[in-house]
C-alpha cells in the first residue's frame, strides 16, 4: 500500500511554490541569461563571481558573492565558465563536497580533448556529484524565449539523484529534459553542438555532384553541339532553359534514391533469408538520410514549377510563337489541330500537377510537427505508398513529355542522348523491382522475414552465441 501510495506520489506534481536556491558560478551570457529564467521561473539565484559586487548586467534579484559563500548557499551549481578556467574549482573541493555540480561547458572542436569535459570536472571535484546538461541550449534562445526548436535538454550523470534534481529545474524552466544515461554519454552531448548537418551531407554532396554533371552534360548537348555545328549561340540556355531541364532530373533521381535503399535493403534481407544480419554501413547511411534527400527533391521540384512558370513570358518562346504564326500567314499554310499531341501534352501536365502535390504533401508529412501527430501506420502509408505514388506520376511525367523522341536520331548529339532520358534509368529501376517485390511469393517471404523468421535459424544461434559471448 505503502509502495503504491509513494509511486503515486511520484506521479504528481509538486505544487509547492517554494523553490530551492540555484547557484551560478561566472557571469557571463550564458550565466546571465539561465540566472534571468530561473528567476522568472520562481528559483532564488546566487551568482559565483570572480567580481562579486552587483552589476547592471546581472538580474538585479540576484545575490552576488564570491564563488566559495555562493557555492554555500545551494544544493545544485551550474557551472557557467568555460572548461580551461575549471581549474580554480580543484580549491574549492571542500565547500563543494556533495554538491550537485552542472557542467553546461562546450568544445570548439569534436573531441576536442581526451575525456568529456564534465567528465574533467568530476576528476577535478571526485566528491562533487557531477551531471552534464544546457549545453545545446543557447544563451540567447534562453534570453530572447525563442526556444522553439531547442527546447530538448539532454541531462546524463552517474548519480540518480542529481540527475533528477537538474531535470526538475529543466521542467521547471518549459524545457524538456531527455535522459541519456552515465556521465560517459556526456561525451556525445558535447558533440551534438558541433555537429554540422549530419544527415545533411550525403544528400549535400550527391546533388551537388549530380547537378554539375547534368549541367555539363546539357551545356554540351544544348550550348556547344549547336554552336559548332550550326553556328548558333545559345548561351542563354544558361539562364532559364537549362536550369529547367536539370531541376526536374534532380527530382526525380533523388526521389528515386529516397527509394532505392529500402529496395535494395529488401533484395539483401531475401538473399540472406533473415533481418537479423547488419546492412552494409554505406547502405545503413544512406536509409538515415531519406528524408533529406527527399526535401532537396522537393526544393528541385518546386523550383522546376517555378521555371515552368515563366516560359509563356520568356522573349524567347514569345519571339518562336510569333515567328511561326508569321511564317505560317506569310506561306498561306496552317498546322492542322493534332488531337494525339493535344492529349500527350495535357497528360504530361496533368501528370506533373498531381506529381507536384503528391511532392508536396510527402513534403509536409516529414514536418515534425505533422509527423508527430499520425500514428506509425499513417505515417508509413503516406512516406511509402503515397511515395511510390508520387514516383510513378513524376516517372510518367517525364515519360510522355519525351517519349516520342527516345528513338529518334535528332535527339542524339554527339551519341549523348537527352538528359531526361538518363534520368529515367533509376526511377525505372527502382519501380520495375518493386513491382517484382510486391508479386505474392516474394513478398509474402519478406512479410514472414520481416517478422523474425529465418530462412536459416543457425544464424540467430550463432548470433546468440556472439551476444552471449560479449555479454560475458
Ligand atoms: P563567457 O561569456 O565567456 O563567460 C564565462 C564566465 O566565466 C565569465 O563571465 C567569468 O565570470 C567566468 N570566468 C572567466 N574566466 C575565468 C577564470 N579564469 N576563472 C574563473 N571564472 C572565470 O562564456 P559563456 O558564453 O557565458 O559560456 C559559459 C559556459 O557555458 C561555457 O562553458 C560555454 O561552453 C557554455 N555554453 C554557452 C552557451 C552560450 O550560448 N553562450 C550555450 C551553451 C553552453 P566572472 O567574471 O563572473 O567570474
Amino acid at each position: 500500500m505503502s509502495k503504491n501510495s509513494s509511486n503515486i506520489m511520484a506521479l504528481v506534481p509538486k505544487t509547492s511554490n517554494k523553490r530551492e536556491t540555484v547557484c551560478i558560478f561566472g557571469t557571463g551570457d550564458f550565466g546571465r541569461a539561465l540566472g534571468h529564467k530561473l528567476i522568472q521561473s520562481g528559483y532564488p539565484v546566487v551568482f559565483g563571481s570572480r567580481s562579486p559586487w552587483p552589476s547592471s548586467l546581472i538580474p538585479k534579484d540576484a545575490e552576488v558573492l564570491s564563488h566559495a559563500e555562493a557555492a554555500q548557499k545551494a544544493a545544485i551549481i551550474i557551472i557557467a565558465i568555460q572548461r580551461q578556467h575549471y581549474d580554480f574549482l580543484a580549491s574549492l573541493e571542500e565547500t563543494l563536497h556533495g554538491k550537485v555540480l552542472v557542467d553546461i561547458s562546450n568544445n570548439l572542436k569534436i573531441n576536442q580533448y581526451p575525456e568529456s569535459n564534465a567528465k574533467y570536472l568530476a576528476q577535478l571535484v571526485p566528491s562533487a556529484r557531477v551531471v552534464k546538461a544546457f549545453n545545446t541550449v543557447s544563451a540567447w534562445a534562453l534570453q530572447s524565449g525563442t526556444l522553439d526548436a531547442s527546447r530538448q535538454v539532454f541531462v546524463c550523470g552517474d548519480d540518480t539523484e542529481a540527475k533528477q534534481m537538474v531535470m526538475d529545474i529543466v521542467r521547471a524552466l518549459g524545457l524538456t529534459p531527455l535522459d541519456q544515461g552515465s556521465l560517459l554519454a556526456a561525451r556525445e552531448i558535447e558533440n551534438y553542438p558541433l555537429q554540422l548537418f549530419p544527415l545533411w551531407k550525403l544528400p549535400f554532396f550527391l546533388s551537388l555532384g549530380l547537378t554539375t554533371f547534368f549541367f555539363f552534360y546539357c551545356l554540351v548537348r544544348d550550348v556547344i553541339y549547336p554552336c559548332v555545328y550550326e553556328n548558333k549561340d545559345y548561351s542563354f540556355y544558361l539562364a532559364i532553359s537549362i536550369p529547367n531541364r536539370i531541376c526536374p532530373i534532380m527530382a526525380l533521381v533523388l526521389l528515386a534514391l529516397v527509394y532505392l535503399p529500402g529496395v535494395l535493403a529488401a533484395i539483401i534481407q531475401l538473399y540472406r533469408g533473415t533481418k537479423y544480419s547488419r546492412f552494409p554501413d554505406w547502405l545503413d547511411r544512406w536509409m538515415l538520410c531519406r528524408k533529406q534527400l527527399g526535401l532537396v527533391a522537393l526544393a528541385f521540384a518546386s523550383l522546376h514549377a517555378i521555371y515552368t512558370l515563366v516560359i509563356p513570358i520568356r522573349y524567347y518562346v514569345r519571339w518562336t510563337v510569333e515567328d511561326r504564326t508569321i511564317s505560317q500567314a506569310l506561306n498561306n499554310k496552317t498546322t492542322p489541330f493534332d488531337n494525339t499531341n493535344g492529349w500527350l501534352s495535357d497528360s504530361y501536365l496533368a501528370l506533373g500537377i498531381l506529381g507536384f502535390f503528391l511532392f508536396v504533401l510527402l513534403g509536409i508529412t516529414s514536418l515534425p510537427s505533422v509527423s508527430n501527430n499520425v500514428n506509425w501506420r499513417e505515417f508509413r502509408f503516406v512516406q511509402s505508398k503515397l511515395g511510390y505514388l508520387t514516383l510513378i506520376l513524376c516517372t510518367a511525367h517525364t515519360l510522355v513529355y519525351g517519349g516520342k523522341w527516345f528513338l529518334s536520331p535528332s535527339s542524339y548529339r554527339w551519341y549523348l542522348p537527352n538528359a531526361y532520358m538518363l534520368s529515367l534509368i533509376i526511377p525505372c529501376v527502382v519501380l520495375v523491382v518493386k513491382f517484382v517485390l510486391i508479386l505474392p511469393c516474394l513478398d509474402k517471404q519478406l512479410t514472414q522475414i520481416r517478422q523474425g523468421w529465418e530462412r536459416n535459424p543457425q544464424y540467430s544461434e550463432l548470433s546468440n552465441h556472439i551476444i552471449n559471448k560479449s555479454a560475458v
